[in-house]
């Protein structure tokens, strides 16, 4: 019953397979071998960009915080949902990439922006004034942090507003995969087309062993994101292993059934918590994370049987009954039901008790 996130689950045969056969013979380094400069036009290619750059890195911080790099000067304002991964779970990375730009965090409910809330947070910046930041850039995640996805229309609608006022937009797709088939938008429609000038396109949260792709629809931003990814350690010189990665995971549409097995694993998770005894969900569950409250027993009862998931609270304030809990490629129907069956246990015995 592990639910603490998606990037415990193993790899996928297929994955590890396509790593097994690029084990094969020398190759040139730092992305110049065949395999590498293939993948890098393919998932061009799947974005409908074929002018796009693209740069594989081994993790998500470095994704965000280089793409956002090239996004915003130091004296720039980086616009985010306040929840973001952007402005909590990287350690400043943003900021120490983009040498000083600021983190400005935007309000909204179950993980989402409004353009309105956008423009209000915006609007307060001391445009063209030498004391204050400038309009930079919009940072957008989807799935977002809440476990809620945006649309392409709602992303169409922050980015016209970033755009609006001359700034860059920058999408987190840590989980881009699971956004995708929730919304059957492709790629495209999801970004560019959207009004998206830059995307961290996950693949470790989907199955892979460590790759995110940054995928720069202004081709003139290539030759500086190269510089900043080698000067930022993330040039690997075994860069076919990287590769080898996306190939395989991309082979056959793989990523997309990996993404959707997750959120339908959610999905289940989300259904049953109807018949947990003084179980409530936090935000709608729209993709492969959910935050749910269930009573101290049946939190008692999870852990005693083993149950992974991290508790979760939104503050002061909060009850403290809260979990979030992720589902992933490797999540089974009958992880979820056992999971289920101890809370709906554990409760049944309070109201007996
Ligand atoms: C996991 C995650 C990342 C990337 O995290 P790393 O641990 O640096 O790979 C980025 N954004 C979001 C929303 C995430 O959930």
């Amino acid at each position: 019953m592990f639910f603490a996130s998606d990037n415990g689950a193993p790899v996928p045969p297929a994955v590890m397979a396509a790593l097994a056969r690029a084990n094969e013979g020398p190759a040139m380094g730092y992305g110049n071998d065949a395999l590498s400069l293939a993948v890098a036009a393919r998932i061009a290619a799947l974005f409908e960009a074929p002018d796009a750059a693209v740069f594989l890195v081994a993790t998500g911080t470095a994704a965000n915080a280089l793409a956002l790099a090239c996004l915003a000067p130091p004296w720039g304002a980086v616009f985010c949902h306040a929840g973001a991964h952007a402005m909590h779970d990287e350690c400043g990375a943003p900021e120490f990439f983009t040498g000083g730009a600021k983190l400005i965090p935007v309000p909204g409910d179950h993980g989402r922006m409004t353009p309105t809330a956008f423009e209000d947070a915006a609007s307060r910046l001391w445009t063209g004034v030498v004391h204050g930041v400038q309009p930079a850039a919009l940072t957008v995640t989807n799935v977002t942090e809440a476990g809620t996805v945006y649309t392409p229309d709602q992303i169409a609608a922050l980015a016209a507003a970033a755009k609006a006022r001359g700034m860059g937009v920058h999408l987190d797709g840590a989980r881009l995969a699971n956004a995708l088939v929730a919304t059957g938008a492709t790629p495209a429609e999801m970004t560019w087309k959207a009004g998206v000038d830059a995307v961290s396109f996950g693949g470790t949260k989907d199955g892979l062993m460590g790759v995110e792709a940054v995928v720069l629809f202004d081709p003139g931003k290539a030759w500086e994101f190269a510089l900043r990814r080698k000067r930022a350690g993330h040039l690997f010189s075994k860069h076919r292993f990287l590769a080898a990665q996306v190939a395989g995971w991309l082979d056959g549409g793989l990523w997309l059934d990996l993404a959707r097995h997750a959120n339908a694993m959610a999905a289940r998770l989300a259904a049953g918590f109807a018949s947990v005894p003084g179980g409530r969900l936090r935000h709608p569950v729209e993709a492969n994370i959910l935050f749910a409250d269930f009573p101290a027993a049946a939190h008692a009862a999870a852990q005693a049987a083993g149950a992974a998931y991290y508790p979760w609270s939104d503050g002061p304030g909060d009850a403290g009954t809260g979990a979030r809990l992720v589902t992933s490629w490797a999540t089974t129907a009958a992880e979820v039901d056992a999971f289920l069956a101890v809370l709906r246990g554990a409760a049944g015995g309070i109201a007996a008790g």
